[in-house]
This record gives C-alpha cells, sequence and structure tokens, in this order.
C-alpha cells in the first residue's frame, strides 16, 4: 500500500499515477485518486489495479495542478470499489487518503453516527474524515486546525493527505508510524510513502516526523508538531543514482 501526492505546475494526475505504480511493490487491492482544480474535487477509484483505475478514468476530465493518490490493503472492510480511498468529508468538501489504521474508529463512528452523520464505507478512514469535518464544524476552524484536535484523539498508525475543495492550493498531510517523504521542487512538492516515486524529479527531500504535520503548497513548505509549533524541515539530499 502507498500515498502519493503532488501540487505545483504540472498535470498532478500523471506525476501521482506513476508514484502509484512505483509503490505496487508493496502490495494492494485497490487504487484511487483525488484531484482538485481550483474549487472542483474529483474522486476517481477502483478495485483492483492502478491499471485499473486508468482505465476506470478514461475520457474524464484529469485537469488539476493538485492531486492526491492511494493503494489500499483493507485493514477495516473489504477490498471493493466503495471501500477504496480517497474518502470523503460528509459534506463533500474534504477528500482524504490514509495508509494504517484507526484503532478507535468504533467509538469515534459511535459518537458521529449521534450526530447524524452517515457513512458510504466500511473503513476507518472514512470515520476520520468525518471527524475532522464535525471538529471544523462545531470549533467553527479551519481544516489544519481541525486536523490537530482530531489526532490527538486518534489512536493508530497512519499517514494521511487530505484536499480542500475551499482551499484548492493547499495540501495537508500527517504521520505516525507509517513513512512519509516530501521531495521539495522549484514551485512544487512531491510526496509519498518512499522516494521511489520523487527521486526522479527532485533529489531534495524531507523525512517528516511522527507526529508532525505538514501544510504544503506549490511554493511553500510548513511543518508544525501536534501543539503547533513551527518546526524547520531538514532538507536530505537523496544519493540514489537513476
Ligand atoms: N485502514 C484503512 C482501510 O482499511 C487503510 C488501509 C491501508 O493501509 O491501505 O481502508
Amino acid at each position: 500500500c502507498g500515498i502519493v501526492a503532488y501540487i505545483g505546475k504540472r498535470e498532478a494526475y500523471p506525476v501521482v499515477i506513476k508514484g502509484l505504480k512505483r509503490l505496487e511493490y508493496r502490495g494492494y487491492d485497490s487504487a484511487g485518486v483525488a484531484l482538485l482544480n481550483g474549487g472542483d474535487l474529483k474522486v476517481y477509484k477502483k478495485k483492483g489495479k492502478v491499471a485499473e483505475l486508468e482505465d476506470h478514468v478514461v475520457g474524464k476530465d484529469l485537469h488539476s495542478v493538485l492531486a492526491i493518490g492511494h493503494t489500499r490493503w483493507a485493514t477495516h472492510g473489504e477490498p471493493c470499489d466503495r471501500n477504496a480511498h480517497p474518502h470523503l468529508s460528509g459534506d463533500g468538501k474534504l477528500a482524504m487518503v490514509h495508509n494504517g489504521i484507526i484503532e478507535n474508529y468504533a467509538q469515534l463512528k459511535k459518537e458521529l453516527l449521534n450526530k447524524g452523520h452517515q457513512f458510504t464505507s466500511d473503513t476507518d478512514t472514512e470515520v476520520l474524515i468525518h471527524f475532522i469535518q464535525e471538529i471544523k464544524k462545531s470549533n467553527q476552524c479551519s481544516t489544519e486546525e481541525a486536523l490537530r484536535i482530531a489526532l490527538k484523539r486518534v489512536v493508530g498508525a497512519y499517514v494521511i493527505l487530505i484536499v480542500d475543495e475551499d482551499n484548492p492550493d493547499t495540501l495537508l498531510a500527517a504521520r505516525k508510524g507509517s513513512p512519509l517523504v516530501i521531495g521539495v521542487g522549484k514551485g512544487e512538492h512531491f510526496l509519498a510513502s518512499d522516494a521511489s516515486p520523487i527521486v526522479e524529479y527532485t533529489k531534495e527531500v524531507v523525512y517528516v516526523n511522527d507526529y508532525e504535520i505538514a501544510i504544503v503548497k506549490a511554493d511553500e513548505l510548513i511543518l508544525k508538531n501536534i501543539s503547533n509549533e513551527i518546526q524547520t524541515p531538514y532538507i536530505q539530499k537523496l544519493d540514489v543514482e537513476l
């Protein structure tokens, strides 16, 4: 399983699809992408190989400068189109991909069901993105702030990526226990589970630490810890030959 994202000036979809293929060696049962072009959010997902996702999107509008992608190794809910990532918040404005497990999802789901949330998948992931949106609504706060509050309650391991229709120039990422690498380019950023989807574009990478949140724009990378303190990104040089 794996995650890939791109934000910048290129067409984002081909970068993300190529990246997902580079991560295929990790194993997976489904694949999906969320594409954001201005305020227009599109989600395409499919059980099976990345190649099947590519067949599925033939003829569809794929134009975007921000995209997140996912290959799933099912832990909560059978492998099927409905359980494939990305998952949407209840208002359809936030899309999330996630590798890992939200161990206390059942408790969170119970609370959200009591508040009237309806779920379309059996995943722990959908619970988390609904939870973030619920916090956003009740606290009248930004998606970034809601993510930070949500992660303080989450038990488990995760790498997550979030795009927000109301904030189309920003990508949010967070990790605990699952790897996340950010490739730093000129006016663009590449995110992935490991450096293999990134090396062909840039050799400058930042390894995000546990409990850090990355706020990523085309030409800006901000890292914060869970207490909202800014962390200085440590840029490393990859010494790989292509
Ligand atoms: N727990 C999530 C699910 O079952 C993510 C699985 C993964 O790591 O791909 O959908």
